[in-house]
């Protein structure tokens, strides 16, 4: 099937685009168009206006901040998976890349992107999740930040008003020596997610932990962060013991059940998940380092 018919409008700054925020109604934005164009075919959105921000490349960047980095909505996922930058201080972020898609959607797909299609099971919401990201919000009304705790309104759904847009995030790292991991179960390689889990964990000078972090997605229509399992660990000493009582309260999580898999099957592979990605982030930490 093809798109319905729709206005095309191809921008060349944001102070040409915002305006046009406020005029358009029915109007969605496309950015590398590796979830948007399959919907138009597939006639799941029909737009009145498609807004190409292809030409914003003042919206692609990655800069370093006092408490993190500063990346914008336009950058290709696989620019971000190569930047010094994001190696140096977000590793985190490059594995999690790396189970985007393939390497042809990724050369396209935006960041921006995936946060605004917002499927529960996608990676890189799910590391702005686990770091406490803020996302940078603007329309002709002005500008505004989003915590990412507040982004999910619902199924799919970020906070965004109809004429407004995301322009980029600010994605906090630990500066403190610490450990990460990503791992993730999906049926092929490239498809998403069946259940995936991320952590960040930071040992103190008596080897016993000083601060977790631990998201899960494809569990609810937002990634999840286990609270209470990164409150358990601190203070214990990595490894099994420790692990198995994150694993629990994973498996603990009210899950949603779907076509793919039983609500029982995805719980477990919720837990079995928390518990390698855990296992896998002390042995980097321990390490010294962050790889
Ligand atoms: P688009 O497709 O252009 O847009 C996606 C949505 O976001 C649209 O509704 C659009 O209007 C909106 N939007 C985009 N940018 C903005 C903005 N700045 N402000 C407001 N709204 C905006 N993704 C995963 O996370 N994990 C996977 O494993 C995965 N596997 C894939 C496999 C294949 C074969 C394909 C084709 C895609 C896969 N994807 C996967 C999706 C891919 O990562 C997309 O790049 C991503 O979901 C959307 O990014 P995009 O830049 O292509 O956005």
């Amino acid at each position: 099937m093809k798109a319905a018919a729709f206005a095309y409008h191809d921008p060349a700054s944001l102070a040409e685009l915002l305006p046009l925020l406020g005029k358009l109604e029915n109007a969605r934005m496309l950015a590398g168009g590796q979830s948007l164009v399959p919907m138009l075919n597939m006639r799941y959105v029909i737009p009145d206006h498609v807004i190409d921000l292809n030409r914003l490349g003042e919206l692609a960047y990655v800069r370093e901040t006092a408490g993190g980095l500063q990346i914008g909505a336009m950058t290709r996922q696989r620019d971000l998976e190569r930047h010094p930058l994001v190696q140096r201080k977000a590793p985190i972020l490059i594995e999690a890349l790396r189970h985007v898609g393939h390497v042809q959607t990724r050369s396209r797909g935006t960041i921006g992107g995936s946060l605004c299609h917002l499927d529960p099971a996608a990676e890189l919401p799910g590391i702005a999740a686990l770091t406490d990201a803020t996302l940078h919000v603007a329309g002709p009304r002005g500008r505004r930040d989003v915590a990412m705790t507040r982004w999910t309104r619902m199924y799919m759904t970020p906070d965004l008003e109809a004429d407004e847009m995301l322009t980029g995030l600010t994605l906090p790292v630990w500066t403190e020596p610490h450990g990460y991991a990503f791992i993730e179960y999906a049926r092929r390689h490239g498809d998403y997610a069946i259940v995936a889990a991320a952590c960040l964990l930071a040992l103190a000078g008596n080897g016993r932990i000083a601060r977790a972090a631990i998201a899960l997605m494809g569990v609810d229509v937002r990634p999840v962060r286990l609270a209470a399992a990164e409150a358990a660990l601190v203070g214990r000493l990595p490894g099994p013991d420790a692990f198995k009582t994150a694993a629990d309260l994973a498996r603990a999580v009210e899950i949603s059940a779907d076509s793919h898999v039983t609500k029982d099957y995805r719980q477990r592979l919720a837990a079995t998940l928390t518990q390698r990605a855990l296992t896998l982030a002390a042995r980097r930490a321990q390490g010294g380092t962050h790889a």
